[in-house]
């Protein structure tokens, strides 16, 4: 099943490039795999993927221990600091960093294990109440403070538009997040670069490639839904 779900995926990709005139190799896709038993990342790795989203650092450290090492790990999801130490040097970007508290623990991190942490800021795009993230007017300031510590790559901006059932209503929320990018990158800021745009999910990521999304993450067009009650 996951093979045949990724052969559709990269197709949906490879169309939402077309349409928008984009190279397919600027589009990194994520396989979102929270909840998901190793045996399927097992078979989307078999099948070339090496990008996997995880949004609980328990299943990261979990997952991180039986899997091929070259797979890169993505934290997608809110992170506590006093759980920090356990994966800045096992995941290859976080994607949800909102706070400077939380940059700064990184930050302690890192310098204790000696390495370079890259993050997206987390962007609440439409201001939902249930999700975590900067907002459009703060961000940018955010990005100032971040930039000043020496452990942290900002590489871009992260969002989690909200549940639509018709994707087009999201698009005004990706084409918001991308015009932050740029105003950002053209502060031209130290230790900054807004190369990556994280947008679009399996709902609506056609979309979100339309209107410039680098990573995508796909969880349930991929492995199906998600059953959180098996525990
Ligand atoms: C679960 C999750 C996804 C994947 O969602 P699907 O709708 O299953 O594709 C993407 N991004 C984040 C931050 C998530 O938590």
């Amino acid at each position: 099943m996951v093979t045949e779900n990724l052969k559709t995926v990269h197709e949906r990709i490879f169309e939402a490039c077309s349409k928008s005139s984009r190279n397919p190799d600027e589009v990194t896709l994520i396989a979102v795999s929270k909840t998901k038993p190793v045996e399927m990342l097992q078979e989307a790795y078999d099948a070339g993927i090496r990008c996997f989203g995880e949004n609980k650092v328990q299943e990261i450290m979990d997952k991180y221990e039986v899997l091929p090492k070259d797979i890169r790990w993505h934290m997608i999801g809110h992170l506590q600091r006093n759980k920090v130490k356990y994966i800045v040097d096992k995941v290859d970007l976080i994607h949800s960093v909102d706070s400077l508290k939380l940059a700064q623990e990184i930050n302690k991190e890192a310098l204790k294990k000696q390495v370079i942490v890259s993050i997206l800021i987390e962007v609440n795009v439409a201001k939902e109440d249930s999700k975590f993230g900067t907002t459009l007017e703060t961000c940018i300031e955010l990005v100032q403070e971040i930039s000043q510590l020496p452990q942290i790559k900002v590489k871009g901006l992260m969002t989690i538009a909200p549940y639509v059932t018709n994707p087009e209503d999201n698009r005004e929320v990706f084409k918001e997040l991308k015009k932050l990018a740029v105003d950002i990158k053209n502060k031209n800021i130290d230790n900054v670069d807004m190369k990556i745009l994280s947008m679009g999910m399996t709902g609506d990521y056609q979309v979100a490639i339309e209107e410039g999304a680098t990573m995508v993450r796909v969880g349930t067009g991929i492995f199906g839904e998600r059953d959180y009650n098996k525990g």
